[in-house]
């Protein structure tokens, strides 16, 4: 079946065609390690994870490969301020290896705990210096730089466009500019490739311009490149980078190779909070752990998400946590339902099942229909086994543990009156006894007397 993926680059939604039909490369921004991840991202990188499972679904192998930022990456996307993880180093007393590595391990607990699946390839910045430099070294050589005494700035003027992500206009641009533009730039869009590190920066190296550290943005083009080659498929990452970090990521590679380094650039829209931007100063920063803390698996929150199509935004409340864990649990119990199932399914009708699923997440992944698909699934009034397979495979692509046992959760009212059964059949009073087990039954739950004790069943 057809797939269709809107291309930010064109801004439809097009038909995906792969370069290599044996494997599709893509390439996804990945975090920049200098604290917990907090769920806004980890809706990023569910959406990689959505694309990635929708493409293996659908038969490709995948080389996909996402950095992790431990050097480069300033307080502002456009290079200004300080490095974020240098700021983190102060911050916890640390230096900034160590603050990598801690924050880009708790990165990858998240995403496990998630069931983000890993990229084939995790690309960290500081393990691919050499690559960078020999990238700097070629865009220079192609003519796209200039140079301070202390940066090499890239030329976004050398370009036919610069912009093709957002359609920026440099002269509008260049009019609105504020009036703290860094002078030593020549143009309002130019970015910094290359950056000599001053005395007490951590983080620096040994290289044809003198101890220096990478810009950000160079990074993901030079690792790209070195796993995917000048072109390939899939570019994914936040809306954020849009107007900056991807139209600089564009404007190295066409300094370098003369190409838009892929085909489609997918973007994935912000969670909001209760309506809003998610910060810390208004204290609704929220981790997976706090999700945690408060009764979430973070698969509720995986589920939570897929309320909603990736371009759109979304709007994180308590109350829909509430709901999207009950749709977890129904969701399961569903599925079980089936597995106990003995009655026969057509062919026509599970063929209609799976190919209005595969439909919806074909469609620039729709996972709200998709979903849709799933619930008739788990509601269709016969019990089968065959439907409780297929739920499983549709799991492949929802990453929920469809499969996992549900652990019931027994009201209190109901374990007392479980108590108080106890005690009439420690009385001998069987008819008391048995008035308890048909209140109990009767508010949906079913008491049996095993060798092993009282077993309570919903
Ligand atoms: P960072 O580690 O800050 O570079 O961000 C990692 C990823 O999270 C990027 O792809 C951002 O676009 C994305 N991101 C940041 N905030 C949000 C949010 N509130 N909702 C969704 N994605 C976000
Ligand atoms: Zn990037």
């Amino acid at each position: 079946m057809n797939i269709y993926f809107y291309n930010t680059l064109s801004r439809t939604k097009e038909l995906f065609k792969p370069i290599d039909e044996k494997e599709i490369r893509m390439y996804t921004c990945g975090p920049t390690v200098y604290y917990y991840a907090h769920i806004g991202n980890l809706r990023a990188y569910l959406f990689m994870d959505t694309l990635r499972r929708v493409l293996q679904y659908n038969g490709y192998k995948l080389k996909h490969v996402m950095n992790i930022t431990d050097v480069g990456h300033l307080v502002s996307d456009a290079d200004e301020g300080e490095d974020k993880m240098m700021k983190a180093a102060k911050r916890e007393n640390k230096n900034p290896f160590e603050i990598a590595e801690f924050y880009m391990n708790a990165f990858f607990k998240d995403i496990e705990a998630m069931n983000i699946e890993k990229p084939e390839i995790i690309a960290r910045a500081t393990e691919h210096i050499k690559e960078m430099e020999q990238y700097v070294q070629k865009i220079i050589e192609n003519g796209y730089t200039y140079q301070t005494e202390d940066t090499i700035y890239f030329d976004t003027s050398k370009l036919d466009k610069y912009g093709v992500l957002s359609n920026i206009n440099i002269e509008e641009q260049k009019a609105g500019a504020r009036v703290d533009f860094d002078p030593n730039k020549k143009n309002v869009t130019d970015f910094a490739l290359w950056i000599k590190a001053p005395e007490n920066h951590l983080m620096k190296w040994d290289t044809f311009f003198g101890k220096c550290y990478p810009g950000w943005h160079l990074e993901c083009s030079a690792m790209g490149y070195k796993y995917l080659g000048d072109h390939f498929d899939i570019h994914t990452g936040g809306i954020d980078h849009i107007p900056i970090h991807h139209e600089n990521e564009i404007a190295q590679s066409k300094g370098f190779s003369g190409k838009i380094p892929a085909n489609f650039w997918m973007h994935v829209d912000f969670l909001t909070v209760d309506g809003g931007k998610m910060s810390k100063s208004l204290n609704n920063l929220y981790t997976l752990q706090d999700l945690e803390e408060r009764g979430y698996d973070p698969l509720v929150y995986r589920m939570f998400n897929f309320g909603s199509i990736y371009r759109n935004k979304i709007n994180f409340t308590w109350e829909a946590m509430d709901s999207a864990k009950t749709a977890l649990i129904r969701l399961r119990e569903g599925y079980k339902k089936h597995t106990e199932g003995t009655e026969h399914i057509s062919k026509e009708e599970l063929n209609q099942y799976e190919n209005e699923f595969l439909k919806a997440i074909n469609d620039d992944l729709n996972m709200p229909v998709a979903m849709s698909v799933v619930w008739d699934v788990v509601k269709n009034p016969k019990k089968s086994k065959e439907l409780a397979e297929l739920l499983l495979k549709f799991d492949k692509v929802l990453g929920l543990d469809i499969n996992k046992e549900v652990e019931i959760q027994i009201p209190k009212e109901i374990l007392e009156l479980v108590e108080k059964r106890k005690q009439a059949r420690l009385n001998k009073d069987w008819a008391e006894s048995d008035r308890l087990r048909d209140e109990i039954l009767n508010k949906g739950y079913i008491v049996k007397d095993t060798k092993n004790g009282m077993e309570i069943t919903k």
